[in-house]
């Protein structure tokens, strides 16, 4: 008795989310130290200690009424100001109260601003490989997502055939860096190279083109990289962030819109927004944790935990005979499959234990993903698992 559309989005249900479940019972069958999960991003870096702090403070001394109340659709003013000018000194931006909007998570951020700007047959663009939920996000709405075929060289955004791509409908474009799945952070280059051909498509259909920056691993850059801060390179930008792994705290559901003052239509927008927070059943993000980010906005999750990892699990494969590419941001290794089926290849290394993710769950076939957000221990005692699947494909 379940909607049409609803059937097609329960059979396509998330691989991953599968996989993760076909682990546990792998887990209990063999035991947790013989079997290597890589197949969700879920952190194993537990929150900083100012995130315990501060919710303990905080139901000591706030007021009861106001922590666990309603308020605005957008969120507790105090907290909004608060991110603002913690962005407006890390980015030398000018952003204030009314440009950030509380949201629940990034995946409640992106529902959000695609309930906000869709009308049916609407077109989102993004670059594969991609973060698979983005087709729900796009066709809750009745929009159309296309993805821009990747560019295998080295996953920075295939900008010639995202010119080729943007039409009259374009709407908006999600773009998501440091990447997910590739563990690739988008150079300045090419983000100045995407924001001169948004305006100049502006510019030909006499449009407004919205680029949708999904960050949720915006802390999460190793070797001193940097990420560039998008709204300072284009007017129509909307940052979706999330502390879902800049702080550990994916179950808690809290992030945040930016909506700012140069964009189209802004105001209306910020409105808009508002009230589709509302109405989607969100009402409001959750307001304990509101509460918390606005004590820990300079609380870090242990980076170097990620990195050693990452550090070791790319040497590691690469000596074996893998090509990887060398992860900068995020937590997930991007390695080519050795055979042109990666659902093959991903079965295979279930016989050694190895739970890894087909890329075709991304729209990036021939390769698959490795989530190294997992112990040191794990990804040690994974390498000679490894090195037995090399083997098997002659590597
Ligand atoms: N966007 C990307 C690229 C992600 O990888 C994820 C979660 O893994 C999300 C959005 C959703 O994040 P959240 O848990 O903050 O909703």
């Amino acid at each position: 008795m379940i909607s049409e559309k609803m059937t097609a989005m329960v059979k396509n249900s998330s691989a991953i989310r599968a996989m993760f479940e076909e682990g546990k019972i792998m887990a209990a069958k063999y035991g947790a130290e013989n079997v290597y999960d890589f197949s969700l991003g879920n952190p194993n870096v537990p929150a900083p200690k100012e995130v315990k702090r501060a919710v303990e403070e905080i139901l000591q001394e706030e007021d009861p009424l106001m922590v666990h109340g309603y308020m605005s659709n957008s969120g507790y003013e105090d907290v909004r100001a608060a991110i603002a000018d913690s962005l407006n000194q890390r980015f030398g931006t000018s952003f204030h109260l009314e440009n950030i909007l509380m949201t629940v998570g990034a995946a409640g951020g992106l529902n959000v601003v695609m309930k906000t700007l869709l009308n049916p047959g609407e077109e989102v663009l993004t670059f594969a490989p991609y973060f698979g939920e983005y087709r729900s996000y796009v066709s809750n709405y009745e929009g159309i997502l296309k993805a821009v075929p990747a560019n295998t060289t080295d996953f920075q955004p295939n900008l010639e055939k995202f010119e080729e791509m943007i039409c009259e409908k374009t709407k908006a474009v999600i773009v998501n860096s440091p990447n997910n799945p590739t563990g690739v952070v988008y150079s300045e280059e090419t983000i100045q190279k995407m924001a001169e051909i948004l305006r100049k498509k502006e510019a030909e259909y006499g449009i407004s083109i919205y680029l949708v920056s999904d960050e949720p691993y915006r802390e999460l850059a190793y070797d001193g990289v940097e990420v560039p801060y998008l709204t300072r390179y284009y007017h129509n930008t909307i940052v979706g962030y999330s502390y879902s792994k800049s702080l550990s705290l994916p179950g808690e559901r809290i992030g945040y819109l930016v909506i700012p003052d140069e964009a189209d239509d802004s105001e209306t927008i910020i409105g808009a927004a508002n009230v589709a927070n509302r109405i989607l059943g969100y009402v409001n993000a959750p307001s304990l944790f509101q509460r918390v980010i606005a004590r820990c906005l300079d609380a870090k999750v242990d980076l170097e935990y990620y990195d050693r990892n990452r550090k070791e699990l790319y040497e590691g494969l690469t000596k074996m005979g893998f090509t990887c590419v060398k992860p900068e941001g995020a937590f997930y290794l991007w390695m080519k499959s050795p055979v042109e089926d990666d659902k093959v290849f991903c079965e295979a290394a279930k016989k050694y234990h190895l739970l890894i993710v087909p890329g075709s769950s991304f729209a990036g076939p021939g390769y698959v993903r490795l989530a190294y957000c997992v112990s040191y221990e794990t990804i040690c005692n994974s390498l000679g698992q490894f090195e037995k699947l090399a083997e098997e494909y002659g590597l």
